[in-house]
This record gives structure tokens, sequence and C-alpha cells, in this order.
């Protein structure tokens, strides 16, 4: 299945690869790029078409404003340079799903140009961990050649029809929606990188809107073109194309596959013929699928019943204002805000409403970096267990900021969010839900018991005590010790100020105050065990009290 993991690619000694990918984007409007016909997906067969975009005699295209606007922007979003005006073209060749004979396309005056992608640089010599980025990598940039707009063709459907074996049936839905070609430089240098590249790629896409890139209905497709050269010689070697893959991984395992192959042929004295080929992923094989020799002469010219494409200025800064911060930005910015990992991050931006859900999350709650400590301390090492991505998660960004708002004011413990949380990851439900569920749990705050308990503590750790008026640093360890034996119920704030070395050692007699009190004490006796103090109110009102050592404050 999978690739047969040839000792990697990328490292070959003596050839390597020079990749380079077409991605064809399908935009989100509406309507077809000539025509009003609907471009929704799953209408029944042939009911969104017309005269124009069934390539009718005499029916004329009328270009969609909106799919310009899209393209323009997407083109930004990918660094690229806007041509104030392009051109469209016919691309001539005949196939049974496109009924004009031609498509209409951008050739040699496209729509943006010298664009680029920054991916992370893989370490060179191994691309067998290309894909996962670490915080503060070196990063690689991928040039992009060229972003044009065309029309798509229709669906030839092959199968799912009584008559399957026999005929061919067509789908005219397709024809006409818009989408935008995003060409690569040829600067990929391995399969890893194509597959960063692409991953990039989609999350900007996403990012900017203008389409869902959803791969299964075909609204992102990637060719890729492949080819090997003997290490350190300029020229490239004869390329072959990787048509019609439906996911990332299979583009990957199709190069792993490609680029072995072609270094078998040229090492055992053969050719490479240059051709398109069809990647099998259940065999894990691309196979040969028609001779591209004689395919390229599309004899384009300018499509004569459209005029050329002008986005001036004034446009071109209108469409500016709706680019939206993109994923590399917001990471470094969420990075720097929430004080959180880059790869943290990296899986926090995977999509622009996962992104928006976080920060939503954050800036509502009381303490936002809390937020991300707990997606970052909290939830994702659940997730990576439970092997399921964040999208997935039961406790939603809601939940998690729900959840550091309870803890932020000290209602539950650090404990005792993580057995909620816990729960949550077994019963599949949000942190709200369980909270809920589980009858509003308070750490407790009975500050009475919370005394008894560190004098016990105290008592039981005479060498550690003895050492505290000399060694500060042993506060830790009391808090460590009660924090225990409340099973993490209590609250640590109260904890901590229990547990406080109070600087002098009370003497019988010393008048003292108490923390949170306004009146004057003395002190009748001193019990060293549970370094507790008995203490009487001034002026005396007969009555005595226990209290810690911490709690007494030294008056002078
Ligand atoms: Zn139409």
């Amino acid at each position: 299945m999978a690739t047969t993991a040839q000792t990697s690619i990328a490292a070959h000694p003596k050839f390597e690869p020079v990749i380079g990918l077409e991605v064809h984007v399908q935009l989100l409007t509406a309507s077809k790029i000539f025509c009003s016909c609907s471009t929704r997906f799953g209408a029944p067969p042939n009911t969104n078409v017309c005269p124009v975009c069934l390539g009718m005699p005499g029916a004329l295209p009328v270009l969609n404003k909106k799919a310009v606007e899209f393209a323009t922007l997407a083109a930004m979003a990918l660094n690229c340079r806007i041509n104030e005006t392009s051109i469209f073209a016919r691309k001539n060749y005949f196939y049974p799903d496109l009924p004009k004979g031609y498509q209409i396309s951008q050739y040699d005056k496209p729509l943006a140009e010298h664009g680029y992608i920054e991916i992370p640089a893989s370490e060179t010599g191994d691309g067998s961990s290309g894909a996962g980025s670490n915080g503060g990598k070196p990063k690689k940039q991928i040039g992009i050649t060229r972003v044009h707009m065309e029309e798509d063709a229709g669906k030839s459907l092959h199968e799912g029809f009584p008559d399957s074996d026999e005929k061919t049936a067509i789908d005219l839905n397709r024809t006409g929606v818009p989408l935008i070609e995003i060409v690569s430089e040829p600067e990929i240098a391995s399969p890893d990188e194509a597959y960063e590249y692409l991953t990039r790629l989609k999350e900007i896409i996403l990012h900017t809107g203008v389409s869902d890139c959803n791969m299964e209905e075909g609204s992102l497709r990637a060719d890729a073109n492949v080819s090997v050269r003997p290490r350190g010689q300029k020229e490239f070697g004869t390329k072959t194309e990787i048509k019609n893959v439906n996911s990332f991984r299979f583009i990957r395992e199709a190069l792993e596959y490609e680029i072995g192959r072609q270094i078998d042929v040229i090492e055992s004295g053969g050719k490479i013929m240059q051709e398109t080929r069809l990647y099998n992923a259940n065999e894990g094989k691309t196979y040969g699928m028609r001779s591209k020799e004689q395919a390229h002469d599309y004899r384009y010219f300018p499509e004569p019943d459209l005029l050329p494409l002008v986005v001036d200025e004034k446009w071109r800064a209108e469409i500016a204002r709706a680019l939206p911060e993109l994923p590399e930005a917001r990471r470094a910015r969420i990075v720097k805000e929430y004080g959180i990992t880059e790869y943290d991050a990296q899986v926090l931006t995977v999509s622009k409403s996962l992104a928006d859900q976080f920060e939503e999350a954050a800036k509502a709650a009381k303490n936002p970096k809390r937020v991300a400590n707990l997606v970052q301390g909290e939830l994702m090492g659940r997730l990576k267990a439970k092997g399921i991505s964040i999208e997935q998660s039961p406790i939603s960004m809601r939940g998690v900021a729900a959840s550091a708002d309870l803890v932020e004011s000290g209602a539950i413990s650090g404990k005792m969010l993580k057995d909620l949380y816990d729960l949550s990851f077994e019963r599949g439900k949000d942190f709200d839900v369980v909270y809920e569920e589980e009858g509003r749990p308070q750490q407790s705050t009975d500050t009475s018991a919370l005394e008894k308990l560190v004098a016990e503590i105290f008592a039981a750790n005479p060498r550690q005590r003895e050492q505290y008026p000399s060694k500060e640093s042993l506060q830790g360890f009391f808090v460590g010790q009660v924090m225990r034996a409340s099973k993490g119920k209590a609250n640590p704030q109260a904890v901590n100020r229990l547990t406080r070395y109070p600087g002098r050692i009370p003497k019988i007699g010393d008048r003292v105050g108490i923390l949170g009190r306004n009146d004057t004490f003395e002190i009748v006796d001193v019990d060293e065990t549970h370094w507790q103090a008995v203490v009487r109110l001034v002026p005396d009102v007969g009555c005595k009290e226990s209290i810690l050592w911490s709690l007494l404050v030294f008056l002078d």
C-alpha cells in the first residue's frame, strides 16, 4: 500500500528530484465564471447549465466580477504581483466534457505572477521528517510562477450506471465553474517539501475564504511535474506529470514512487519518456497514461469574445482590504501574544475557524494566557493520546476558556481541572457539560480544615521544618505536601499563605497581628511541633485560639 519506504529518495547519493506543482482551486462564487448558472456541488446532472456553458453557437461569455476579486485576493495572499492587464485565451482541445472544443484560460498574460510560499526548510539529506516543523526552523521560499483564471470542464462519468461498461455519461454542471491555477517554480526538492507546499497553500487559500479547498469534491486538485537529475547538474531531466491524485499524502507517496522509478530507469540505462502518469494508491505505483509529446499544442490565442481584464490600482486596493491576516503572520503573532510554542500555534491555525475560536476564547477569558497554557498543557497531550485532531476535540475552545476562568477564580484547582478534562475525554462531552454533570465541584476553601492539615504537615516533617528558617525555598516542598494530602482540592493561594515562613519565631508575650484581621493578639503558648501559636485577643476577652505561625504578623 503505502510507500515501500525506499530509504529516503531525497537522500539519494547520485540523483536529486526536481518537482513543480500545478494546483487548481475552485472559487466559491455563487455563479459560474462566464454565465449566471449556479456552481452548487451535487445538483442533479446537467441541471446547472445554459447556452453559454453548454457552448451553444452565438452564446457570449460575461466575466463574473466576484471571480476576479477572489482570484486576485488569492494571488495577493500568495505574494504575487497582480498584472494590471491580463488576457483570456482559448486553449483548444477536444474532449467530450468540453462542449465548446476549447477552454477559456489565460496564457501569456496571466492575472498574477512572481509569488511565493514559505515552507519550513527540511534538513537537507533526510526528507523523512519534513512534515513536522519545530520552533524557529529556517524557512525556504518556493516560487510561484503564475496564478491565472480559467473555467472548469465538465465531468465524464465512467461508472455508476447500468451500461457503464459500454458508455460514458457526461455531467456538464461543472463546466464554467471558476478556477484559479497556481503554478509553482520547479523549486521543490523532495516529496516532503511538496507536501509542505500543498499544506501551506491550502491553509493560505482557506484563510482568504475564496475556496473551501475540498479535495473530495474536487475544489482543490494538484498535479505534480517531476524529474530527476544527477546531483550538481543544472539542466533538468525529462519530466513526467502525475495527475488526479486526491490527497496530499498520496501525492507525497506518488512522488516517492515516481522518483525511485525514474532513478531505476536511468541507472539501468533507460530513458524517461515525457508522459502523464496516474497513481494507484492501492498499489502505491504510478502508471503511464498517455504520451505528452503531441498533446502540447493547444494553439492558444486571445479569446475574441472577452475584453482584456483590467484590475487597476483602485480595484486592487479595494480587494486588498479584504485580505485577512495570513496563517504565517498569525502564527508569529499568536506565539508572541500568548507565549505558546510554534508547534502549538501551527496546530491552532490549521484552519481559520479554529484560530478564530481560539483567539475568541482567549480574549473572552479572564486570563488569555491561561487559555493558551491549557490548550498546550492539557488539551494537546490528550488529543495526541487519543489520536484525534483538535477539530474533533470533545472540549471546545469555549470549554477551555470556561475551565481557565474557573481555575483563575480559584473555584477549582489544577488537579480538579485535569480530572474534569479526563472525564470530558472519557464521555466525549464538552467541559461545561461535564462540569454541570459533576455538580459544579468547588475546591475546598474551608480554611480551618486546611489550617489543621498544614499544621499536620509541619508536624510530620520536622527535618524540613528545621531547615525552613534558613531555606525559604522549602515552601515549595510544604505546598506540595499539602496539595498531595488534600488530593489537589486545596486552594493553592490559601496553601501558599498558610505555609509561608513568618521570619521570626514567636515568643510567649509577643504582641502580634494575624493576616486578614485587624485586632492585636498576644502569644500565650507556642506549639513547636505543629508550628502553631496560642493567641489571645488584646484587650483580653477571655478566649484563646490556636493559629499557624505563618499567619502571624509581628508588631514592633
Ligand atoms: Zn451556464
